[in-house]
């Protein structure tokens, strides 16, 4: 399976992945996930929301386990956040097929579409439209750097962006949510595998910098008016504040205007992320790092903390013989679909720590256990 979507999207001078959500790319994971599905017989579908599953058992038994993961990717992202999860979750079935351990209930794996965000701008876009928590007129109208808007891509891949919304029914056939899934950080140690407890709560916010566009040449240092300046001093105060509060602050997007080499700059757009263990952390943080800014800013998403299912989460560990059970900062399908669904959350262990980026690597042994530990809580679910 790894080596079919190893070039999939694969972007050669980085080494990273660009599979970007109703791209060619995507199309190929897509069709890719359909002959796994085809090739073990099982019942393959796409939902209203582009959501692709493949069904072992049947899909109207109302009683269902589900596992699976996303296959696109950030912009050069890494080979298995996402993917890791889909390749268990088939290699999982197979174990389980092989030991005649598929249990009394359907299980289906499940593709979710455009998780990562990284052409529309908002994350799990697939299990937000089934859950109810992305409106849909809201969706079909995001838009990528194209102009293009998810609507109309949507169309272009063979989807009606008419239908797309709150699933219920699909849900209510749903009893509990698997998502297995590369470790983010490095905090499993010597474990290969892992619990996850809760996702931190965590935002995305605009910051929009006003100054006035000048000649570097010729315009004095005191009548700039150069919101780079402004930026700047904010990235270190939102990297010092979320230091001492224990939490996460991140500028990684930036637009500048008129963007020129010898010109001050008219203005500055920057994009903070910012995640902690509680909301009102969180919520003091960035409070204060907008005081201080003194940028216009627009909230341009928010996801409250999830805790995941207590009884399954505890089912889980003790099934797999007391993993450690950790929680993270990083937001997965799986978070969205504990708003409606019992879930849970596996890690596989990640060496590094480093993720969405090239040099995203998990060991061999590692995906084994992972693969592993995915069978043996489903043939208990089961
Ligand atoms: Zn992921």
């Amino acid at each position: 399976m790894w080596r079919e979507l190893l070039p999939v999207g694969r972007h050669e001078p980085t080494g990273g992945y660009r599979r970007h959500a109703w791209t060619s790319a995507d199309g190929e994971c897509r069709a890719w996930f359909e002959e796994q599905a085809r090739k073990r017989g099982l019942s393959y579908e796409v939902d209203r929301n582009g959501n692709q599953w493949a069904w072992s058992g049947d899909p109207m038994a109302g009683n269902a386990i589900v596992t699976g993961s996303h296959l696109d990717s950030v912009p050069d992202g890494g080979a298995y956040d996402g993917p890791l999860g889909v390749v268990s979750a088939f290699a999982a079935l197979d174990a389980l097929q092989e030991r005649g351990a598929t249990g009394g209930r359907p299980l289906a794996i499940v593709n979710f579409g455009d998780e990562e965000g990284a052409r529309f701008g908002v994350a799990c876009t697939g299990s937000r439209l089934m859950t109810g928590a992305l409106e849909p007129g809201h969706a079909r109208s995001l838009q990528d750097a194209a102009g293009v808007t998810l609507g109309a891509a949507m169309e272009r891949a063979g989807q009606d962006p008419d239908a797309i919304g709150r699933d219920d029914e699909r849900l209510a056939r749903i009893d509990a949510y698997v998502e297995l899934h590369v470790e983010q950080g490095r905090n499993l140690g010597e474990a290969p595998v892992g619990v996850a407890s809760a996702i931190w709560p965590h935002g995305r916010w605009r910051f929009d910098f006003h100054g006035q566009a000048n000649h570097a040449g010729t315009t004095r240092l005191e009548d700039r008016r150069d919101p780079m300046l402004a930026y700047a001093a904010t990235v270190l105060n939102a990297r010092e504040r979320a230091r001492l509060a224990g939490a996460l602050a991140t500028f990684g997007k930036v637009s500048v205007e008129p963007n020129g080499t010898n010109a001050i700059a008219s203005r500055v757009t920057a994009w903070l992320d910012s995640r902690a263990a509680d909301a009102a952390t969180l919520d003091m943080l960035v409070k204060e790092i907008i005081h201080e800014s003194g940028a216009e800013v627009t909230r341009e998403s928010y996801t409250p903390v999830v805790e995941f299912d207590g009884p399954l989460r505890d089912r889980l560990a003790a099934r797999l013989g007391g993993v450690p059970v950790l929680p993270t900062g990083a937001g997965h399908d799986a978070g969205i679909l504990a708003s409606a669904v019992p879930t849970a959350m596996l890690f596989v262990r990640n060496p590094t720590g480093v993720s969405h980026s090239p040099a995203e690597h998990a060991e061999e042994a590692d995906c084994l256990a992972g693969v592993a530990a995915l069978a043996t809580v489903l043939e208990d679910l089961l």
